[in-house]
């Protein structure tokens, strides 16, 4: 993502009551954030946040974090959540923090589901390690994830795909559905909330891919 600093980011986000200032102190008692016990379900590269509000605003019986790096960005996503449509969500909180502190924030089995959409593809060899599907990524996942948890990845940039594709199965875990033309699978389409990139790359005619896969 093309990112522009903002100055005002950091200052905004930090007063912002759906972000979450100290992630690590909610580890493993996240359900007393929002006063239940529903299942947490966290995107990573939450980006302007379209996907996860919508998802949140769909369903209240979940919990849902969105785990953005910058806050230029996260700006974004709390700007959104701030308007007519989004400001009364109770089942909805950011986290602005590289996902790589992962296991900080969650405990074991504390997380249900993962979203990955539109993930930075590092198509350089050498920054393979820093793709968000990379088996040194779903290392990490596993820690957090419960037993029976899901993995959800979408993404236009094929090559990224294969590669996914591929780490998913080194990784142990059992991919469980897939396709490489998601608007025209109506199984795999039909609840399926698009992004910012999703709209973008799709309006261009970019065929989109996504896989779930379930940790064993
Ligand atoms: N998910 C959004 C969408 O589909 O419209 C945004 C996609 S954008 C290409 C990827 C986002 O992931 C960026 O906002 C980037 O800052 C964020 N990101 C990349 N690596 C990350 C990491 N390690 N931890 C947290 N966020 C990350």
């Amino acid at each position: 993502m093309r990112l522009r600093n903002i100055p005002r980011a950091d200052g905004t986000i930090r007063a912002h009551k759906a972000v979450i200032k100290r992630p690590e102190d909610q580890r493993g008692c996240w359900g007393q954030v929002f006063g239940n016990k529903n299942p947490l379900r966290i995107e990573i590269g939450t980006g302007k946040g379209q996907f996860i509000l919508q998802m949140a605003k769909l369903h209240p019986e979940i919990n849902y974090v969105g785990i953005e790096r910058y806050s230029s960005v996260l700006l974004r996503a709390v700007e959104k959540f701030d308007t007519e449509e989004f400001k009364d969500l109770q089942n909805v909180r950011f986290v602005c923090m590289d996902a790589r502190r992962i296991e900080e924030v969650f405990a074991e089995n504390e997380v249900d589901r993962i979203y990955l959409n539109f993930s930075d593809p590092w198509p350089k060899a050498r920054h393979a390690k820093r793709r968000l599907t990379s088996t040194e990524f779903l290392e990490r996942y596993e820690k957090v994830l419960r037993p029976d948890g899901v993995l959800e990845f979408k993404t236009d940039n094929t090559e990224l795909f294969n590669f996914s594709l591929e780490q998913v199965k080194e990784a142990g875990w059992m991919l469980t559905n897939f396709t490489y033309d998601l608007h025209h699978n109506e199984e795999m389409n039909k609840d399926n909330i698009q992004t910012e990139y999703e709209e973008k790359f799709a309006g261009r005619g970019n065929p989109i891919n996504k896989l779930t896969a379930v940790r064993k």
